[in-house]
């Protein structure tokens, strides 16, 4: 591991002035579960790393006008069992995913959506654009675990957070602050996401100096179900080969309004609004679960090695369908 300067901050606007210079060169420590053995492995090599643990005002969920503000330094844990994220069960689905108390415990909301990728060439320190000598590694060797959406660009990689499809499905903004005064945006969160062109483009829009403070949760305008649905290779430790997020606003029987977004899949998380309309106007059952799943990946253009994903793809924008209206056998 390289050396590097450790600060540790106790408010916002110190940390973001921490974390303006040097331009490029500084990094956010939160829980540290992925961003340490990235320093670790010399993946990441910063000047400055600003621990933010000590700032209170990233903690803890609060209810506020019009819905709930999440602190970025809330736990997975804490997703998983607050009260005031009970009328949200997409939330609580998708941390639950994580079966490992010490990461629920230590990992969190803002390290989850800024989760660098888990692509095995990225982590083997050939970018995020996975190159060598301009070729593109996971377009010519093994593409397993890889884009089977977006992935016509150079970014293959897929989006590790496992937050942010039952966000987005769930219209949440994330609040980013920066160095300069009043620079404050309330974003919505599917436009948090790039896929990235060059290397220093990022997995994000966030610029050097810039922190995620929060994350909005609108409260629901009338009857809402929602859930997300992981499908895993292994029984323990693991990230998603694919996941879904769903949110559907119901009238009646019917759904009068869908969001449907997947999880790794693609460099972003991926909003499917053919899948939103496979389902408007219709009730929940397997048929239109079914026509949910199908539109979600009519257009996937798997990678040599990754076919297998388009069909466990299909199969998780299902399931969350039918467990959002509590149609799944043997799932809650
Ligand atoms: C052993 C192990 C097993 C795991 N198993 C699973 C699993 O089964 N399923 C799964 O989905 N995940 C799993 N994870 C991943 C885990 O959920 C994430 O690592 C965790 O959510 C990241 O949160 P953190 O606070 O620890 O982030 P950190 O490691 O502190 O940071 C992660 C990244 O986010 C950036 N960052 C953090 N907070 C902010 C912020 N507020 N603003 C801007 N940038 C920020 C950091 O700079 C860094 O790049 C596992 C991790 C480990 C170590």
């Amino acid at each position: 591991m390289s050396s590097f300067e450790f600060a540790s901050p106790h408010t916002e606007a110190e940390a973001v002035e921490l974390l303006r210079e040097p331009v490029g060169a500084t990094t956010v420590l939160a829980g540290g579960t992925d961003l340490v053995s990235l320093l670790k492995s010399g993946v990441v090599n910063p000047r400055r790393v600003v621990d933010i643990t000590r700032i209170e005002s990233l903690k803890g969920v609060t209810a506020v006008t019009g819905g709930l503000m999440i602190g970025a330094l809330t736990s997975l844990e804490e997703l998983r069992i607050h009260p005031l994220l009970a009328a949200f069960p997409a939330v609580a689905q998708a941390a639950d995913g994580v079966h490992a108390i010490q990461v629920l415990a230590q990992g969190t909301l803002g390290g989850d959506l800024c989760h660098l990728p888990n692509c095995w060439y990225f982590r083997n320190g050939y970018g995020l654009l996975a190159q060598d000598r301009g070729e593109s590694l996971p377009a010519e060797g093994r593409s397993d675990y890889h884009a089977i959406l977006g992935n016509q660009g150079p970014a293959k990689f897929v989006s590790a957070s496992r937050l942010a499809p039952a966000l987005i499905a769930l219209n949440a903004k994330v609040r980013i602050v920066g160095p300069h005064a009043d620079e404050v945006a309330l974003l919505p969160l599917e436009y948090f996401f790039v896929s990235p062109k060059t290397e220093e483009q990022g997995i994000c829009v966030l610029r050097p100096g810039q922190l995620v403070t929060h994350v909005f949760l609108p409260e629901p305008a009338g009857q809402l179900l929602s859930a997300t649905y992981d499908v895993l290779q292994l029984e323990g430790l693991d990230y998603p080969l694919a996941s879904a997020g769903v949110a559907l606003e119901m009238d009646g029987p019917r759904v009068s309004a869908a969001r449907v977004v997947m999880g790794h899949v693609a460099p972003t998380p991926w909003l499917s609004l053919d899948a939103a309309a496979a389902l408007v106007g219709r009730s929940i059952d397997e048929a239109s679960a079914q026509a949910a799943g199908d539109a979600a990946v009519a257009q996937a253009t798997p990678l040599a090695d990754n076919e297998y994903k388009v069909q466990i793809a299909r199969a998780a924008v299902k399931r969350a369908v039918l467990r959002a209206a509590g149609l799944l056998q043997g799932v809650s």
